[in-house]
């Protein structure tokens, strides 16, 4: 599958805001903290363009998008399944990018970012209720549980993951058992627990059109 492999922080440039696609680095150091003008246009000339309405519903859209890691297909994708979904669409939307495996790796506190955590996924080293899935976009249910590869957790990434995960919280609606970096999906995410940084109901109306 493909993916984006131009420097992420110009699509924090573009959305004008940080979507912290790097982890901790997005802390300590961030660029956007020097150049917030969206990328191509040169420092100190004008102001950033105002935008359209469907300019608006755009810019939420992409934020969304870069936030999770996903090409235009998949984002699509995606917003298919949740308007087949009863309920309301952009709520649909939200649960289903918060149910990625590769983002649910990330939220237990596996990896730094949602990034490393598609890697992690990707390279093997992660267990869905005991067996070894390389899909990123596999939807976790109530329930399952997550866990390392046997294999995997002689890494010296792992060693050092188990003294760093001590301080570290996870949501509501996971469990994580912190000796053995087990987690499991206590129930599902509801939209307030995504913590969006963007407004699912301006996706569904760019889509709409
Ligand atoms: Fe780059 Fe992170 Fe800052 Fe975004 S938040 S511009 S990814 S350092």
């Amino acid at each position: 599958m493909a993916r984006y492999t131009a420097a992420v922080c110009r699509l924090c440039r573009r959305s004008g805001e940080k979507l912290m696609l790097k982890g901790s680095k997005c802390i300590t150091k961030c660029v956007l903290d020097k150049r917030s003008k969206p990328p191509g246009q040169q420092l100190g000339r004008g102001r950033r363009p105002r935008l359209s309405e469907r300019g608006l519903q755009l810019r939420e859209k992409q934020k969304a998008r870069y936030s999770y890691g996903l090409l235009e297909r998949q984002f699509r994708r995606l917003f298919a399944t949740a308007e087949r979904q009863s309920g309301i669409t952009g709520e649909n939307l939200l649960v289903l990018l918060e149910r990625r495996l590769d983002n649910v790796v990330y939220r237990l506190g596996f990896a730094d970012s949602r990034a490393q955590a598609r890697q992690l996924v990707r390279h093997g080293h992660i267990l869905l209720n005991g067996r070894q899935t390389d899909i990123p976009s596999c939807l976790i249910k109530e329930g399952d549980t997550i866990s390392w590869k046997p294999t995997s957790t002689e890494s010296e990434y792992y060693k050092q993951l188990v003294k760093d995960i001590t301080s570290k919280q996870v949501l509501n609606w996971l469990s994580l058992d912190k000796e053995n970096l087990v987690g499991q999906v206590l129930s599902l995410p509801t939209p307030d627990d995504t913590e969006a940084k963007f407004d699912g109901k301006s996706i569904v109306e760019f889509y709409s059109r």
